[in-house]
C-alpha cells in the first residue's frame, strides 16, 4: 500500500517568534511510519515540527501550520491508498500574523483567533472510492462515544481513540492505550503498550 501519514503538532504563528501549538511529540505518527515501511509499504510522512527521526525508507515532508499540512495532504492524496491523520492539528490560529516581532505595548492582551481548516473535512469530498482514511481522537471524557461520533461525522473507516487525561499514556509518552473504533460502532480495546505496539495493531487492522 501507499500510505500517507501525518504526525506531530502544527504551529500557528502570531509573529516570527510566538505561536499557538499543543503537546504532540509526533511519536505515534513516526511509529506508524516505521511499522509501515518495515512491512514493505510506501510511506509519505507529513510532519509538523518534532524532534523524532524517521527511518531512511520514509519520505518526509516537513510542514509548520495547519494550512501547510492541508496543502501537503491534498497534494499527496491522489497517489495514496490510505491516509492516517495522526497529527494533532491546531484548531485555532491568530487572525493576523505580524511580519515583525510584536512589541509588548503593541499587544492588547486579547488575541483574536480564527478556525484552521479541518483537513479531514477537506479530504471528504475529494477522496477516491476504496481509499481508506483513519483518524485519531484525543479525548478527556466519554472517550469512545465522542470518538465514534467523530468517526461518523468525518466519514472515517476507523478512528483511534485515546484518553489523554491518563498520566501514564498519550501525549509526550512512549506508551498509549487506545480503542480502535469503526463506524458500525464496533470497538477493539488495545491495552497500555509502547506506541510501536499500537502501530502494529493499526497496521494489522489495515492489512486485514
Ligand atoms: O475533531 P478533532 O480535531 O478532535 O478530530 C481529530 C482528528 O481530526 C484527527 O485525526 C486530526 O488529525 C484531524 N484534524 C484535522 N484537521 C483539524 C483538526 C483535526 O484533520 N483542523
Amino acid at each position: 500500500m501507499k500510505i500517507l501519514i501525518t504526525a506531530g503538532p502544527t504551529r500557528e504563528y502570531l509573529d516570527p517568534v510566538r505561536f499557538l501549538s499543543n503537546r504532540s511529540t509526533g511519536k505515534m505518527g513516526y511509529a506508524l511510519a516505521e511499522e509501515a515501511v518495515s512491512r514493505g509499504h510506501g510511506v509519505l510522512l507529513i510532519s509538523g515540527p518534532v524532534s523524532c527521526q524517521a527511518p531512511e525508507a520514509v519520505a518526509v515532508k516537513p510542514v509548520v501550520s495547519a494550512s501547510e499540512m492541508e496543502s501537503a495532504v491534498l497534494a499527496g492524496l491522489p497517489d495514496a491508498d490510505v491516509l492516517i491523520m495522526c497529527a494533532a492539528v491546531a484548531d485555532w490560529r491568530p487572525r493576523e500574523e505580524a511580519l515583525q516581532k510584536l512589541k509588548k505595548d503593541q499587544m492588547s492582551g486579547v488575541l483574536e483567533l480564527e478556525r484552521t481548516p479541518d483537513i479531514l473535512e477537506s479530504v471528504k469530498p475529494v477522496r477516491r472510492a476504496g481509499q481508506r482514511v483513519i483518524g485519531f481522537a484525543a479525548e478527556t471524557e466519554d472517550v469512545c462515544a465522542s470518538a465514534l461520533a467523530k468517526c461518523r461525522r468525518k466519514s472515517l473507516d476507523m478512528i483511534v481513540a485515546n484518553d489523554v487525561s491518563r498520566a501514564d499514556a498519550g501525549f509526550e509518552s512512549d506508551d498509549n492505550a487506545v480503542w480502535l473504533i469503526t463506524p458500525d460502532g464496533a470497538s477493539e480495546e488495545v491495552d497500555l503498550m509502547a506506541k510501536s505496539g499500537i502501530a502494529k495493531r493499526i497496521m494489522d487492522w489495515l492489512e486485514r
